[in-house]
């Protein structure tokens, strides 16, 4: 049996995603390969919300990370580093390795990022060129309320660059509206593809600071992909992943089809059914309830219990993934996502399955079924 995969990416594949990648190979320096590229770039701009090109690499979400700070600054510019997690804690080290001048603003695993001590910090550090920020954080299931930083962002001289790797699609994020310069996701989590492809969206503003940006750059060098997305039939400077770009191409016609607006909506439902569950059970999430992701949800480990035996015997036992903590997390919490191509009976049966580990382990403090219930309950006042 597949395993469900219940977790923060990969996420499922929707069959017309599948049959999408199941095609003889063509060669990308084609009318073909152009229109299918040209109709992906397209549908990108709208799910990012973007006049503005979507860049397409074969790299996972970390290589356009990476991109991100190598295409705007040199060494020795001051950037700042908002972190509530792992992902935060990546953008740090990366821009360390650059050669940044990196001032760190660390928030305690769990907690979401406070937007009007960040503007203080940046109005009393006027060296600061640019702001990186997660907006999803899927190691502590916590998203940042980027809109007020990039509104204030916008009418200066500095750049925003978001880690939309876990959000895009599944969680609002007006890429122009608000004034995100760049923002960066990948393939294999709301978007319903394989894992392999990474994009990145470039505002004007952000072309500016690339004409100065004197860190060295081949493959990622972004003027390489825009030149090519400015041709008359669109492609990528050096061989792109085809197939994989087939999927997404399927899986971003099926997200508009269903509307952006609708899977942000579907997205908060399924957060709030696993809110309501794990309520139910007795657990606390990590984050406060305001401010828990839409499309993952942490939970704390019960005292005493064992979470990552919970976690194995979901996998093992029942056949659904979910993950468990990173770094300093790990052993304390146990994560459900419920991201892309899963529905509310995918939920369902991972809550069944979750109370079942549960009472396996031991742990007794809840009515066995009544999460269930009432998961089932508020599926039911749809009916
Ligand atoms: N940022 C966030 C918020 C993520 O969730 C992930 C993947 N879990 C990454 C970055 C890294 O992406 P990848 O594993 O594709 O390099």
């Amino acid at each position: 049996k597949p395993k469900l995969l219940m977790t923060p990416g990969p996420t499922p594949l929707p069959p017309e995603v599948i049959s999408a990648m199941s095609q003889q190979i063509i060669h990308h320096r084609t009318k073909e390969f152009g229109e299918i590229f040209s109709r992906v770039n397209e549908n990108l701009k709208k799910v990012f919300q973007t006049k503005n090109n979507v860049l397409t690499f074969a790299a996972s979400g970390t290589g356009a990370m990476e991109a991100s700070a190598v295409n705007f600054f040199s060494e020795g510019d001051t950037v700042l580093v908002v972190s509530v997690g792992v992902f935060g804690d990546r953008f740090i080290n990366i821009c360390k390795t650059f050669g940044l001048n990196v001032i760190e603003k660390k928030y305690q695993y769990g907690d979401v990022a406070n937007i009007d001590e960040i503007i203080e910090i940046i109005e009393s550090n006027k060296d600061i060129k640019g702001v990186f920020i997660t907006h999803n954080e899927t190691s502590t299931g916590v998203t940042n309320p980027i809109e007020k930083l990039a509104r204030y962002l916008k009418n200066t001289d500095k750049i925003l660059i978001v880690d939309a790797v876990s959000s895009l699609g599944a969680i609002d994020l007006k890429t122009d509206e608000w004034g995100v310069d760049v923002v960066v996701t990948g393939s294999q989590k709301a978007l319903m593809s394989p894992p392999g492809l990474a994009f990145v969206s470039v505002s004007e503003k952000a072309w500016e600071f690339y004409k100065t940006s004197k860190l060295r750059k081949f493959y990622w060098d972004f003027k390489k992909y825009q030149d090519n997305l400015l041709k008359e039939s669109q492609d990528t400077p050096f061989t792109p992943a085809v197939t994989l770009i087939r999927a997404v191409d399927a899986g971003l016609r099926l997200i508009l089809d269903y509307g952006l607006e609708n899977n942000f909506k579907r997205h908060t439902r399924l957060a709030h059914l696993t809110q309501l569950a794990a309520e139910k059970l007795n657990l606390e999430l990590l984050p406060k309830k305001e401010y828990s992701s839409a499309v993952i949800t942490a939970i704390k480990s019960p005292e005493g219990v064992d979470i990552e035996k919970v976690r194995k015997i979901m996998n093992q036992k029942y056949d659904i993934m979910v993950t468990g903590g990173q770094a300093t997390l790990k052993g304390k919490i146990i994560r459900i996502g419920h991201m892309g191509y899963v529905d509310e009976f995918d939920l369902l049966k991972t809550i069944e399955c979750f109370e079942l580990a549960l009472l396996e382990v031991g742990y007794k403090n809840f009515g066995v079924g009544e999460a269930t219930k009432a998961v089932l309950q508020e599926i039911a006042k749809e009916v």
